[in-house]
């Protein structure tokens, strides 16, 4: 894990940039803020992620980097071995730590992007801030577990890269139209629900350490970052054509049958969703 929280000069350079194109590169948590996102990514600027300044992380910072390194360590675990049970080698993603803006191989993002995958550099960025919001701004329960689930989500979106599903799927989007590439892209963020649950399984069978209503708050979050649910708070309705991650039902219903199989063969979103 890299932890670039407390660094100043890490964040975004100011202005200018060619905007939208590194998008497609990355794997969004959630599908709702678009504007957001494309405000808050820029093209990267040579020279202006070397950190000028460094604060001390607080107590309750420390602890929460502590937490995110355990369920990483937990997902390198569970990861090694179903890709050994397939006669595979898993190759572990990293994981960044930062606040309000990073620069990525990817490009520059902001916060407002919410945790994410970029495939250049395998890595999963986070700013912690995005739990505070999805209690706040998405109406989940929050919780430990709540992190837990979007860690392994995000990790889902890796092990996509690494089984090379995440390449296929790009190809497939250039040849079809808007509705058809957003039906795709529902069918990727599902598949990493689904792997989000499947991690869990595992993880209960390996480390026993469930606690009472974990996975109540895993469902939670993912119920409440639902595109139907994010575009019923954002636009005051709902349009199917423009879904790119699924809905509440969806996404609980993947992280569920991921969690209560714990058979990576269940996984195939794309033929289900068909
Ligand atoms: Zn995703």
């Amino acid at each position: 894990m890299e932890d670039r929280r407390g660094m100043s000069g890490g964040q975004m350079a100011a202005g200018g940039g060619i905007i939208g194109v590194i998008i497609l590169l990355i794997n969004m948590f959630t599908g709702g803020d678009a504007g957001g996102i494309l405000n808050g990514i820029q093209e990267q600027l040579p020279g202006s992620d070397a950190p000028t300044e460094q604060r001390e992380l607080t107590a309750q910072e420390k602890e929460m980097g502590e937490f995110v390194a355990t369920v990483l360590a937990d997902t390198e675990d569970v990861w090694k071995k179903v890709f050994q049970e397939n006669g595979l080698n898993y190759e572990e993603p990293k994981l960044v730590l930062f606040t309000d803006g990073v620069q990525t191989g990817c490009g520059g993002a902001s916060s407002a992007a919410g945790p994410f995958y970029c495939p250049v550099d395998r890595k999963v960025y986070m700013d912690l801030a995005f739990f505070n919001e999805l209690q706040s701004r998405f109406g989940a329960k929050g919780g430990d577990f709540a992190i837990a689930y979007v860690i392994a989500h995000e990790v889902g979106h890796h092990v996509q890269n690494l089984l090379g599903t995440s390449d296929k799927v790009r190809q497939a989007q250039q040849q079809t139209d808007e509705a058809g590439a957003n039906r795709l892209s529902v069918a990727l963020e599902l598949q990493a629900d689904f792997y989000a649950g499947l991690w869990a399984h595992y993880n209960q069978e390996m480390n026993d350490v469930l606690e009472e209503g974990d996975i109540e708050e895993a469902l939670s979050a993912a119920s409440a970052v639902g595109d139907d649910a994010i575009q019923k708070r954002t636009q005051g309705r709902v349009v199917p054509d423009g879904f790119t991650h699924g809905t509440s039902e969806q996404r609980v219903y993947w992280f569920k049958k991921g969690y209560s199989g714990g058979n990576i063969s269940q996984g195939n979103t794309f033929d289900e969703l068909r």
